[in-house]
């Protein structure tokens, strides 16, 4: 049974009762914020004007409070009626639907002790499209995981970054037995995370942690971003490592605040999400960009609503587990 799905801006789109708000919106050419599709980032929160909708999951990410004002996770519910959504259609962007598509591995980098830098090929004939920021999930040998892509588009390899974990059952692949020519299979491209236009914000701070600067490090390296960025007067990239040995990559532009945070190599041990109280910034006039550990994401989120920031202008990708 079909439902009718009315966005913010009155556009509608039909959703089945069988389909996620998510799959129902992807099904009719509408793209609404997401990122994990498993109910456990809560880049897909929306509330609920009017209408019912169901889930099994337990959408921990949202507190009760959250649930009692109406907050759901959009890839875990469905529609039970038709539904009032406070949420916007992303499809201006120009989102690519996902392929899929095999891809060869080219080079593995090692870039510290637990992390490395995989570049990845695929066919030439083979079309690959994403806007900087989103990510892709890999596929081998019945394992599925995602990592967010670190090259720009104008690239001709895809660039990952990848931490190992310890047990983890893609790190024992890429940090024991990946080599070049490795076949793989790729979805991609997956999730919103990209840089929006804001012609009314002065600041955009970048916020991460670990290999969290992978889709940062894209955006900031691609030329069709150029004239956004342009457009503020700061842009401060925040990026929380244990140690300075570790910092493997920095921003090209001189322009761009680049503040390593070294957990390790501070007395008492600092962290991005409280550092960024410290910024002399006028918070109504930032816009704040968020990517890598779902702690320093919703802390960060925390203090910065806190300060004044209104949650339209928090963006953040939680790399959270896929288990
Ligand atoms: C949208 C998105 C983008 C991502 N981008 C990247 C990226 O660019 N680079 C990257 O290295 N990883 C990224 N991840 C995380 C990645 O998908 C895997 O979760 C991670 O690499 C671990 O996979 P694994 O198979 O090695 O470990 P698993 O076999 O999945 O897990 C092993 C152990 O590690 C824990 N664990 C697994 N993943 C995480 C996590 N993310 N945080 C905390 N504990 C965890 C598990 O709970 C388990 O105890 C992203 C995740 C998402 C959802």
């Amino acid at each position: 049974m079909g439902f009718e799905i009315k966005l913010k801006d009155g556009q509608t789109f039909s959703c089945e009762s069988t389909q996620t708000l998510i799959e129902g919106a992807v099904q009719n050419g509408v793209f609404l914020d997401h990122s994990c599709l498993t109910g456990r980032c809560s880049s897909c929160k929306f509330k609920v004007i009017k209408g019912e909708t169901v889930t099994g999951s337990e959408e921990l990410p949202l507190s009760l409070e959250e649930k009692n004002q109406g907050y759901i996770l959009g890839c875990v519910r469905k529609p039970v009626s038709d539904i009032e959504l406070e949420a916007e259609d992303l499809s201006q962007y120009g989102f690519s639907n996902p392929v899929t598509t095999p891809a060869k591995i080219n080079t593995i980098k090692s870039l510290s002790t637990e992390i490395i830098q995989v570049n990845l090929r695929v066919p030439p004939n083979q079309k690959v499209n994403f806007l900087e920021g989103q990510y892709l999930n890999v596929l081998w040998n019945g394992i599925k995981r995602s990592y967010s892509i670190a090259s720009p588009t104008n690239s001709s390899e895809i660039e990952l970054i990848i931490k190992k974990y310890e047990g983890g059952a893609m790190s024992a692949y890429w940090f024991g037995q990946a080599k070049p020519n490795d076949l793989l299979r790729l979805e991609i491209p997956k999730g919103t995370f990209f840089l929006r236009n804001h012609s009314d914000k002065d600041t955009l701070v970048f916020l991460a942690t670990g290999t969290g600067i992978a889709p940062i490090k894209s955006i900031l390296e691609s030329q069709s971003n150029q004239d956004k960025l342009a457009l503020f007067k700061r842009v401060i990239v925040l990026w929380g490592m244990k140690y300075e040995k570790e910092i493997f990559w920095k921003p090209e532009s001189a322009k761009i605040e680049f503040i390593p945070v070294l957990s390790r190599e501070s007395q008492p041990k600092q962290y991005v999400q409280d550092v960024i109280g410290n910024l002399d910034l006028d918070i109504s006039k930032s816009v704040i960009y968020a990517c890598g550990s779902d702690q320093m994401i919703q802390e960060a989120k925390k203090n910065t609503l806190e300060l004044g920031l209104n949650s339209n202008h928090f963006y953040s990708d939680a790399f959270v587990a896929s288990n």
